[in-house]
């Protein structure tokens, strides 16, 4: 009931967050938005230069194709929440630095406890390596790992960043597939509450558990 009320809090919060030195060159915040009962949540990198105009996520070239990986997948925008590791653009798009995303996380971490989704997905190596750190998206793409993060267990299923897959065919054709598997954890129940549901996911998907 309380979840946007409390998703507009964080906001307001970053719209006035000095935690590092990136509101000064960016032009506007960009907390993140979508559906706050949203069952799957997409993490990115960080706003690039069209984001940084309209205050918004995935808005330009790479928002258009993530755009048309959820129409293939039969979701919207207004049924998923996406936002980014970093709230505001790095200057030239440059990578996040360590203390940035260590400045950052508060937001992040406190938009997945109150919309509390079934699945995580992590575009691109930044927010991979939020929940599993060391891994290379090329070995570990496209398969959905349970983790546990502030009490919860979530899927997480790291994918390859949709720039990445517009500067490359073959990225675009693991994306496109990886997308797919998205909806068989949307339809399953529970996994974590129903123990014999799990090897019908397992059938499905490779399904690696950590922990
Ligand atoms: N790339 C990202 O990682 N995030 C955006 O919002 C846009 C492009």
């Amino acid at each position: 009931m309380t979840k946007l009320p409390d998703l507009n809090d964080i906001a307001a919060k970053v719209t006035h967050c000095h935690n590092c030195n990136l509101y000064k060159t960016a032009t506007n915040p960009v907390p993140g938005e979508g559906n706050p009962e949203a069952e799957v949540m997409f993490i990115g990198e960080a706003p690039g230069y069209f984001e940084d105009l309209q205050g918004r996520p995935f808005v330009g070239q790479a928002g258009k194709l993530l755009d048309k990986l959820l129409q293939s997948i039969k979701l919207s925008r207004e049924e998923v929440f996406i936002c980014n590791m970093l709230r505001h653009r790095p200057p030239e798009n440059r990578d996040p630095l360590p203390e940035e995303i260590k400045a950052c996380e508060v937001f992040l971490d406190d938009q997945i406890k109150i919309i509390n989704p079934k699945v995580i997905v992590t575009l691109g190596r930044f927010s991979m390596n939020k929940f599993l750190p060391g891994e290379y998206i090329s070995n570990v793409h496209g398969q959905a790992r349970y983790v546990d993060f502030a009490g919860q267990r979530y899927i997480i299923i790291p994918m390859y960043h949709p720039a990445a897959a517009l500067r490359n065919g073959a990225v675009m054709d693991k994306l496109v597939a990886d997308f797919k598997k998205i909806t068989t954890f949307l339809k399953e129940p529970e996994v974590e509450t129903e123990a014999p549901k799990q090897e019908e996911v397992k059938k499905h998907i490779q399904l690696s558990l950590i922990n």
